[in-house]
């Protein structure tokens, strides 16, 4: 069967755009890893209109149920796209060798976490390491963390684990943190928080999990016994699957219809160059992406 659209991608782009384009009885397909993308990540959106304060992960529960309303969209969740090819239509493939058809695609797949790439990060992953505090913070209960980062993610997770575990400490490269006022104030007002700075991370200890973490400060090295290690460094726009014109960091190049340089193709989202990531933004463009695609739909 050949769908009218693949969406690739679950976050608030992806979903905004199903709806608008299930209203049109235009047949969606979404293939997805999850559902919910960085916004079910988010412990507290203070700054979505018409929620003065809601989860993360509840927020995403609703725009789920919206979706879920509308027949005309499928959802594969737990499907990660590895490549797309364009042959008069767009032909998809998964990593796990399924192929899907759509006369259109509409990329909204976002960003992942990036890794720091040092010793013992990957062999103890899932094993004390971790890259989503909403997720993981909780297991956390009166142990011993670590936060490394210095931007919004890792302010987040600050906040988070400083009301779960017994202490935390914020290893930050720089001297001071990226993110927003707010949330520096509030992480500083923290009592078992404990902020270093000009710090270089240089081994995740452990075993079968993780006992420690391995730094420099000032030249000298310093071993941080923690339990946790919450790396919280930024993310990548996860377009590696896609084919088509990218900027520097790459993100997809999208015109102001969020159309790609590919005829059929278009993106929303954190996916894309459009310089503001936020979830209120990826929903409206997600929502205007759907718009563009019913009408490339039909005219042609
Ligand atoms: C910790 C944290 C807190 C935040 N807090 C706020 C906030 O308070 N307010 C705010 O406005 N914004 C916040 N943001 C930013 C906001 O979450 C993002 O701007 C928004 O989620 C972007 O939506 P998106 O749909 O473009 O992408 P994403 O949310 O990244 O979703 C991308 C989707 O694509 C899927 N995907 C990725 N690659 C593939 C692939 N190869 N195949 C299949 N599926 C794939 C993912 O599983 C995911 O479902 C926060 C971000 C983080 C990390």
């Amino acid at each position: 069967m050949t769908y009218d659209t693949i969406i690739i991608g679950g976050g608030p782009a992806g979903l905004s755009a199903a709806v608008y384009l299930a209203r049109q009885k235009i047949k969606t397909l979404i293939l997805t890893i999850d559902v919910g993308g960085q916004t079910a990540l988010s412990s507290e959106i203070e700054n979505y209109l018409g929620f003065e304060s809601i989860a993360g992960m509840d927020f995403i529960e609703k725009c789920r149920k919206q979706v879920e309303k509308y027949p005309e969209v499928e959802i594969r969740e737990g499907v990660e796209v590895a490549k797309i090819k364009k042959n008069g239509v767009f032909s998809v493939s998964t990593s796990e060798g399924e192929e899907f058809q759509s006369k259109t695609i509409l990329i909204a797949s976002g960003k992942l976490p990036k890794t720091l790439g040092i010793k013992g990060e990957a062999e103890l992953s899932k094993r004390g390491v971790t890259y989503c505090a909403t997720c993981d913070a909780p297991l956390y209960r009166n142990k011993t963390t670590v936060v490394i980062g210095g931007g919004n993610s890792a302010l987040d997770a600050l906040l988070q684990l400083s009301k779960i575990a017994v202490k935390v400490y914020s290893v930050n490269k720089n001297t001071e943190f990226k993110g927003d006022e707010l949330l520096k104030q509030r992480v500083k007002e923290c009592k078992n928080v404990e902020l270093i700075d000009n710090a270089e991370t240089i081994e995740v200890l452990g075993d079968k999990k993780v006992s420690g973490l391995k730094i420099r400060v000032d030249g000298l090295e310093k071993i941080l016994i923690v339990d946790g290690v919450f790396i919280e460094v930024g993310s990548n726009p996860s377009s590696g699957f896609a084919e088509m014109e990218k900027n520097k960091w790459g993100e997809i190049v999208i015109n102001e219809e969020n159309a790609t340089n590919v005829e059929g193709a278009y993106a929303a989202g954190d996916v894309t160059n459009i310089e503001q990531k936020q979830s209120i933004i990826a929903a409206g463009e997600g929502a205007k992406a759907a718009l563009k695609i019913i009408s490339y739909l039909q005219k042609n």
